[in-house]
């Protein structure tokens, strides 16, 4: 057998995991601030699920699902995204009769069957926002304002948010039409899959990763019903009063077919040609068209994995323990192993290596650890009652405490490292 993962797939080695679990706490700081929730949906669902909500000519639900007929003869997916799940869950527990606010926020793996490559992952984290129940502008600006100051709090400042509004199934109706005639004529210059979808769903060649930037530039625009148009003012007005750089993009389209009105996204040149650090857009019409109440929508995905790379330069999060602990003799273990006890009760990172092995190689550990300090217990401090201080990283005299007061102690030498 070879030991090896699978392409796409990878292990996070602790810093890296740290740093995720840094993002996620700034994360959860940031939505109890704006009155999200956390909730937690499944991994599996039937792949019908993503199909209807993430819609058939989308990328996703084309190519990059990982579904499969279970032992039941169900079939079903590993989610690729977070919404379709929150939206099932809203519907299913009734979570519109919970309050006035439906705000939920996910941290959670998703699987899409892509080519790996820097920066793209078949399995890679989201943390994602959902605000269901809310139609106004202001809940546009709320949503991408906190989007903006969880980046902000994760360590990335200076975010701009390209922003454009794809109008409502009415504004679209028209243009769908004007748009597919443009394209029709233009068959010899579209790469292969937009040429076999464009008849099924033509805006999904706007967000083509060949096609979408000349058509930027050449296909015909949106023109916004008087609804949508104020829509889309007033939400660039209340991003303006909450201080959210913005920039108005018509060629900003999104891959996913519930997306109606506001659509966002976040990018970064640092990431190269995986730039999107995070998407997402309003969805007034998903919830019904998935058998819910009428329930107008607005939500995020950002992209953690992404997010990391971007954060990479900064420190990397302290894994060391802050003290280690070393039987410095055979009869000093019991009351080292005591001392490591004490020193987590009371609040402090202690770590030992092997207690059995030599002085000289528990030593050697200490100093690896990365611990500010090593507490030493030998023949003399078990006969005094006393533990040993030896500063490590910065020159110093040891120091002998009696070994009650070794967490106190400690803890006045590590302010305010611990
Ligand atoms: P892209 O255009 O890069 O394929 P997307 O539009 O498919 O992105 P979304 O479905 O909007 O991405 O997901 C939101 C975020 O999730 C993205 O902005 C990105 O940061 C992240 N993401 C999407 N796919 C991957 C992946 N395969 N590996 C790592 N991160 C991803
Ligand atoms: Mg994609």
């Amino acid at each position: 057998m070879s030991v090896h993962s699978l392409r796409g797939f990878r292990d996070l080695l602790p810093q890296d995991a740290a740093r995720f679990a840094a993002i996620e706490a700034a994360a959860r700081e940031v939505f109890a601030l704006y009155g999200y929730q956390e909730l937690r949906v499944p991994t599996i669902e039937l792949k019908e699920l993503f199909v209807k909500s993430t819609g058939e000519t989308t990328d996703i639900v084309e190519k990059e699902m990982y579904a499969f007929t279970d032992g039941g003869g169900r079939e079903v997916a590993v989610r690729p995204e977070g919404t379709p799940g929150v939206v099932r869950a809203y519907i299913e527990q009734n979570l519109s009769q919970s309050g006035h606010n439906a705000k939920f926020y996910y941290i959670g793996n998703m699987f899409r069957a892509e080519r790996p490559q820097a920066g793209r992952f078949r399995e890679f984290e989201q943390i994602g926002a959902e605000y269901i129940g809310n139609a106004s502008p202001f809940a546009d600006a709320e949503s991408i304002t906190m989007l903006v100051r969880l980046l902000e709090k994760a360590g990335l400042p200076g975010c701009s948010v390209e922003l454009n509004s794809l109008g409502c199934a009415e504004c679209r109706r028209n243009y769908r039409q004007t748009l597919l005639d443009f394209l029709r004529g233009k068959t010899d210059r579209l790469c292969e899959p937009c040429r076999g979808r464009i008849e099924r769903n033509p805006l999904r060649a706007l967000d083509c990763k060949l096609d979408g930037p000349w058509l930027a530039g050449e296909a015909p625009k949106l023109t916004l019903c008087p609804d949508c148009a104020a829509h889309f003012t007033r939400t660039q007005e209340l991003l303006k009063i909450a201080g959210v750089p913005h920039n108005v993009n018509p060629g900003l389209v999104r891959g996913l077919d519930y997306y109606t009105r506001t659509v966002f996204e976040v990018r970064s040149s640092a990431l190269g040609s995986q730039d999107a650090v995070c998407g997402g857009g309003r969805y007034d019409d998903l919830v019904k068209s998935m058998g819910g109440p009428a329930a107008p929508a607005i939500g995020w995905a950002m992209g953690v994995d992404r997010l990391a790379m971007l954060l990479k330069d900064k420190p990397a999060p302290n894994l060391a323990p802050a003290v280690f602990v070393v039987a410095a003799t055979e009869a000093a273990q019991d009351q080292s192993f005591r001392l490591l006890a004490a020193l987590r009760a009371a609040g402090i990172a202690a770590d030992s290596s092997n207690f059995t092995l030599s002085l000289k190689s528990q030593m050697r550990s200490a100093d690896k650890s990365g611990a500010a300090f090593a507490l030493l217990i030998g023949e003399d401090e078990l006969k005094a009652g006393t533990v040993a201080i030896k500063p490590l990283k910065e020159k110093g005299e040891q120091t002998a405490v009696p070994f009650a007061e070794a967490p106190a102690r400690l803890k006045s030498f590590l302010k305010p490292a611990i």
